[in-house]
């Protein structure tokens, strides 16, 4: 659907990333330019801009992992390194010209819904904004997550999480202790291990491990790209499909085994000491957790400098690390790669219609029309919302879903001359049921790990269990009865 009401209608976007980006740019092409994107930083790229760590690349082939409608010929690896992927994301800032509609320095603190005006009344930084529409595209993995270490304040060295990298701290020589096994650990694990004095790895559960089908981009295969662009649209498509055939493993799990036959034999040519590949090695079944690749991560860990403590952390003391065996491991620095907070969107807890806050409204387990739209909150849309994360491909697919679904609503709405659209309750829990059924007997909730896809009830409120494919097919057929209207106010 594209916008032919003369009337544009008012459009604030909160963040600046993949998400904010990619709907910035859809809106627009639909007619939508009436937007304005806040952004709480200084530049726009959101992870991208602030996961700088040493090591820090896609783990989904760039190809993929990038706009539909903004390829890139240029990239330097099949897997872009964080600095590329920041680049992309500035220069679609600038190819689509969203920079005049973007307010940096400015962060979104509230959003209350003036149902007589049907307009939603945002407190920022910069003062009060009224738009018809909100898109919430703050970032499922936008806030770090400090764990709570007794005796942390006592340290007398240096303390950071990985999206906060120092890069004034150098380690060169440094006694480290690294807490945490995820994704970003073990991108810069294996970066640091080779200059530090010592390495403390903490781990409390082992990752499933995979090869990294890395390489470089030569000068003739990105000419190549960039001059026959049905290339690059095949290389894409190649790998869609192939990612898009993992869902099968995810929904029956002892399909999983394949891949954990690979991963070990990766953790035997990797790790030589047993009794090390012993701790390595996990004891669930593979995908229950994001799976993870790399080439050097257990490698590294297999190195005299390298230590990884399965025991936990019991205290912090001024010169290291105690852990629950009562060894101390001393440190010139901690380093937490301790993840996001998940459980909640960040804004959902500011945004309120009737003085209930979306947060209260999901609860422990939010639920959203197409992961998007939520039944007693108009007009508002959730990127990267309930069930969009995804566990085998480019989330970047089910964004630009979401915009799809996102401009036939606001389109919906304002053809029938509505001032606002929201989801019936009926269609919400419907969408709620696919998800469920679909995570039925699945590997995440069958496959024996505790991971941030089930939220504190145990459901799955965070992965969509499908394929992109599906989910893509669902958000272009608008379902108008899925809707309620609420005629718009006539300005007396
Ligand atoms: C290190 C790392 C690697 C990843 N690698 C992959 C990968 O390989 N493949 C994959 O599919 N996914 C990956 N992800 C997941 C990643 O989160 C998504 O791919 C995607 O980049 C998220 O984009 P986003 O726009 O939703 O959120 P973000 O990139 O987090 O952007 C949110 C933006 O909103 C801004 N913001 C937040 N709150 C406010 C507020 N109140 N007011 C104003 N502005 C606000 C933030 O400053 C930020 O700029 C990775 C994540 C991390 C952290």
């Amino acid at each position: 659907m594209t916008n032919t009401n003369a009337q544009t209608p008012r459009i604030a976007i909160v963040g600046s990333g993949f998400a904010g980006l990619g709907a910035a740019v859809s809106l627009k092409r639909q007619g939508f330019d009436n937007i304005v994107i806040f952004e709480k930083a200084s530049d726009v790229g959101g992870v991208w801009r602030d996961n700088d760590y040493p090591g820090a690349a896609c783990d989904v082939q760039s190809y993929l992992y990038s706009f539909s409608f903004a390829p890139n010929s240029q990239w330097g690896n099949t897997f872009a390194r964080q600095s590329e992927i920041y680049a992309y994301l500035r220069k679609v800032a600038v190819d689509f010209d969203l920079l005049p509609h973007i307010r940096f320095n400015t962060s979104v603190d509230a959003a209350r819904w003036d149902a007589g005006r049907s307009i939603w009344r945002l407190d920022t930084a910069g003062g009060v904004t009224e738009v018809e529409h909100l898109i919430v595209a703050t970032g499922a993995l936008s806030e770090p997550a400090i764990p709570n270490l007794k005796g942390i304040e006592q340290f007398n060295g240096e303390v950071f999480h990985s999206a906060r990298w120092n890069h004034s701290f150098d380690l060169e020589g440094k006694r480290v202790v690294v807490v945490g096994t995820g994704a970003s650990a073990i991108q810069f694990v294996p970066a640091i291990q080779p200059k530090v004095d010592h390495l403390t790895l903490f781990q409390r559960t082992a990752p499933w491990v995979l090869p990294r089908h890395d390489r470089p981009i030569g000068s003739v295969e990105r000419t190549l790209m960039g001059t026959v662009p049905l290339l690059q649209q095949a290389e894409r498509a190649r790998i869609y499909v192939q990612r898009e055939m993992a869902v099968l493993g995810f929904r029956n799990p002892l399909l999983m085994r394949i891949g954990e036959f690979q991963a070990k034999r990766h953790l035997r040519d990797q790790v030589a000491d047993p009794e090390l590949r012993a701790k390595l090695t996990p004891d669930y079944r593979l995908g229950c957790k994001r799976i993870l690749i790399s080439n050097e991560y257990l490698r590294s860990l297999d190195r005299p400098n390298a230590d990884v403590v399965t025991s936990g952390i019991r205290e912090v003391t001024a010169d290291g690390v105690i852990d629950n065996d009562g060894v101390l491991h001393p440190a010139d620095a901690i380093i937490l790669g301790t993840g996001f907070k998940t459980a909640r969107l960040p804004l959902t807890d500011a945004i309120e219609v009737d003085g209930r806050t979306m947060g209260e409204t999901f609860g422990k387990s939010p639920r959203a029309y197409l992961g998007t739209s939520v039944a007693g909150y108009p007009n508002v849309y959730l990127m990267h919302g309930p069930n969009i994360g995804l566990g085998h491909t480019s989330v970047i697919q089910m964004f630009e879903s979401q915009v799809n679904y996102i401009v036939d609503a606001i389109s919906h709405a304002a053809s029938q001359n509505a001032g606002a659209i929201e989801p019936t309750a009926e269609a919400q829990e419907q969408f709620g049921q696919l998800v469920d059924r679909l995570t039925e007997g699945s590997v995440w909730t069958s496959g024996g790990c505790d991971s941030w896809y089930l939220d504190q009830t145990g459901r799955n409120s965070n992965l969509w269990p499908g394929t992109t494919f599906d989910f893509s097919a669902r958000s272009k057929r608008f379902r108008a009865d899925d809707h309620v209207l609420t005629p718009a106010k006539v300005a007396s």
